[in-house]
């Protein structure tokens, strides 16, 4: 497991968005988060499933969080304006993103892959992060040290037989950072990293892997230091980089 302890105020009054902040790794980051001090905006498509994470935050006595519905699959680039907007007026700035949504689409060869299922993976895991970032990066430049994490997986770092659009996306998510990194290092107090998480207990990790036993896996609440590290100015020097959760 990736080797680090976080104080208790380390994100102490930074704003931080966690997209897919729902369920899995995005809901345990979010609540870790919160509970290092930051105010955490909560987005994700599952409103219900968003209230019920703002209620645990809440209830911990933790900053007060927000909530950012919007379904990936449809988004547009207007729908992230709203929400830069929305972000802008009431925080004036973000401190953090942490790039966690996305989909496993049907795991398949390429020969037998559905233009359309390839397509919905690139939107969600793709598409998505860039316009996001794209339309956050002036609220980002008012932080004066903002850390933006890209979520990838060992498939997007070497290509597997039927990961297919997957794997294609967490190597479209790893070109991502790196570009914005070389651009941003010298312009900005904005750094860029990927983290893997590795396998961890989660509803994807399931579908992926019907036949294994759960319980192998590390809940997503154990591999939390890496991106508490990531978030934190510990890592302030740190851009441009791909780290592994474990
Ligand atoms: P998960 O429990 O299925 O969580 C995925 C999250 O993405 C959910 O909050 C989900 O929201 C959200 N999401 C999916 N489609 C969306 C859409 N169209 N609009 C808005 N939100 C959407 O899986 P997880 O394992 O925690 O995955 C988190 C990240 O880790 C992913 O990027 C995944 O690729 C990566 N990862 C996971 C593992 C692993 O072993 N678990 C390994 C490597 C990488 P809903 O609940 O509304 O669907």
């Amino acid at each position: 497991m990736f080797d680090y302890q976080a104080s208790a105020d380390l994100l102490k009054d930074k704003i931080i968005l966690v997209t897919g902040a729902s369920s899995g790794i995005g809901r345990a980051a979010a609540k870790t988060f919160a509970a290092h001090g930051a105010t955490v905006l909560l987005h994700g498509r599952d409103v219900d499933a968003l209230e019920s994470c703002y209620d645990e935050i809440d209830a911990a006595g933790h900053a007060q969080p927000a909530i950012l519905p919007l379904d990936l699959n449809t988004a547009t680039y207007d729908d992230f304006i709203v929400m830069q907007n929305s972000i802008g007026e009431t925080f004036g700035r973000l401190d953090g993103i942490l790039h966690n949504a996305g989909v496993l689409g049907r795991l398949a060869p390429i020969a037998n892959t559905l233009t359309k299922d390839w397509e919905q993976i690139m939107q969600v895991n793709v598409n998505a992060p860039f316009m996001l970032t794209r339309t956050m990066l002036p609220l980002l430049e008012e932080s004066p040290n903002a850390s933006v994490v890209f979520t990838s997986s060992s498939v997007g770092r070497k290509g597997r037989a039927y990961w297919g659009g997957y794997s294609v996306s967490k190597f479209a998510t790893e070109g991502l950072m790196q570009v914005l990194a070389d651009e941003m290092e010298n312009v900005s107090n904005i750094r860029f990293n990927t983290l893997n998480p590795g396998a961890t207990d989660t509803r994807m990790r399931r579908q992926a892997y019907p036949a294994e036993d759960p319980s192998t896996n590390p809940q997503p609440e154990a591999i939390m230091p890496a991106y508490l590290y990531l978030m934190g100015s510990d890592s302030a020097t740190v851009n441009g980089q791909a780290l592994n959760a474990q």
